[in-house]
């Protein structure tokens, strides 16, 4: 299975055994195929084993039915009558040479072939050469007499040639009735073709059952493992952007909501980014945003058209606080000051230190008039402001320049233009805002 290609173009692409998902097949796919081979192998011949001996006891069964189905249609012992070079064998009184109706009936229906033998000699049989005569007269192996008939003990051959031909043969003796005297014995074979056909039959059937089962959880394995890489590779991809400094990458949802440690990864990785952000767009001292934030959303805003006010804010005679109360307590009145900003800017767009002690109120979607209002509330809030250092209470006052941007100006010129109402503030009293429209 091919994984679906994803472009790293900045990731090193690691391909083959080399790879994860090379590594994660190879400790999966190779112990998978190796366990299917023995299976197959144990289970073949397992298998193998069972149909021998099924066929044994099948011949062994036919071969005691035969018996009894000669005693209950004969009384008296199996015999024979002697003349010459032809013999003449005997159920009781009943000739048997030529009757073939029971004998044939099982050949075609079972596909087995039955001898009747007197000592080694077969006087019946249903198996024919190659002209069709049956195969009567011929002697059967002097060992095997000597097994079965001597010994007076059925048993079960794998390895008889007859008529060129390999059989399974089941030898049954014929025992008189009083079970003291051993006549001949009943031959039951089958083709040792018939036997391994059943047998290659099963194995092929196991081989495919296990090939099937093998492909099945190969498949599943790949699956799975390519969905498990997909996700590392998203996380990588994730990590690349903010490498590269693209810090409002976003990880896909589906891997950021696992439950799983690539789930926790991604989500360190999140936070990774928000320590980052943190650092490169917040204000070092105050924690607000700091002005290359302020710069890049204007500069957005300028690029997708999205209107906005902006107000500049500069504490007065701070040089003068300064001097005073230390530069130390003039830190923690920038603090205040910036919170007191953040907060009164929340529901209308954002603050940001500019630099020193001058601040930025961006308006989003607002325009200047309201904007100038929302800014006079926020220098309300400055002047209500306590700032509680050393034992001291001190107050201080902002001056504010307003304007709302202008599709015809620049970021730097919209911000230019608040920077001059802002003087003009100073100019004329300080701890006031300074609002205009601007004219078209
Ligand atoms: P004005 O009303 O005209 O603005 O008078 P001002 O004294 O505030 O004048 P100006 O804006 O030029 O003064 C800036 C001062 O802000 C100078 C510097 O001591 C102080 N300042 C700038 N950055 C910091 C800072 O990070 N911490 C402290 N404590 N003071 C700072
Ligand atoms: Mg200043
Ligand atoms: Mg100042």
């Amino acid at each position: 299975m091919v994984m679906k290609k994803e472009k790293l173009e900045h990731i090193k692409e690691i391909r083959g055994a080399r790879s994860l998902y090379g590594s994660f097949l190879s400790v999966t796919l190779i112990p998978l195929v190796i366990f299917g081979i023995v299976v197959t192998i144990y289970s073949s011949l397992t298998l193998i084993r069972d149909v021998q001996t099924e066929a044994e006891n099948n011949l062994k069964n036919v071969s005691l039915t035969l018996s009894e189905a000669y005693n209950n249609m004969y009384d008296g012992d199996f015999n024979v009558v002697i003349y010459g070079d032809d013999i003449d064998f005997y159920k009781g009184d009943h000739k048997l040479n030529g009757e073939y109706d029971m004998l044939d009936t099982i050949h075609d229906s079972a596909g087995l072939d039955i001898s009747l033998f007197f000592y080694d000699t077969r006087l019946l049989t249903t198996i024919k050469d190659s002209e069709g005569n049956r195969y009567v007269g011929t002697g059967a192996n002097p060992a095997i007499v000597n097994d079965v008939v001597a010994n007076r003990e059925g048993r079960f051959y794998n390895n008889i040639v007859i008529n060129d031909e390999d059989y399974y043969v089941y030898y049954l003796p014929l025992m008189s009735n009083d079970q003291k005297t051993c006549l001949g014995m009943i031959g039951v074979a089958e083709t040792s073709a018939a036997v391994s056909g059943m047998a290659v039959k099963g194995v092929v059937r196991n081989m495919l059952i296990m090939l099937v089962a093998t492909l099945a959880t190969a498949l599943i394995i790949v699956h799975f493992t390519s969905g498990i890489i997909s996700v590392i590779k998203k996380i990588m991809r994730f990590t690349d952007d903010i490498a590269r400094g693209d810090l409002s990458t976003e990880l896909d949802p589906a891997v950021a909501g696992r439950s799983d440690e690539l789930g926790e990864m991604g989500r360190l990785v999140t936070k990774l980014r928000g320590s980052l952000r943190r650092l490169i767009e917040r204000d070092a001292l105050t924690g607000i945003f700091n002005r290359r934030y302020a710069v890049n959303r204007l500069t957005e805003y300028k690029m997708t058209g999205v209107r906005y006010s902006v107000s500049i804010g500069d504490i007065d005679f701070f040089k003068k606080f300064n001097d005073t109360y230390g530069h130390e307590c003039g830190d923690v009145v920038l603090k205040e000051v910036a919170r007191v900003l953040r907060e009164s800017l929340q529901p209308y767009g954002f603050a940001a230190r500019w630099g020193g002690e001058e601040f930025l109120l961006v308006f989003d979607n607002i325009e200047g008039e309201r904007a100038g209002e929302i800014t006079r509330e926020t220098l309300d809030n400055i002047r209500a402001m306590e700032v509680r250092h050393e034992d001291m209470v001190h107050k201080v006052t902002m001056s504010f320049g307003v304007t709302e941007s202008d599709k015809e100006r620049t970021m730097d010129e919209d911000v230019n233009a608040a920077d001059v109402l802002l003087y003009e503030a100073k100019e004329t009293g300080r701890n006031r805002v300074v609002s205009k429209k601007v004219e078209v």
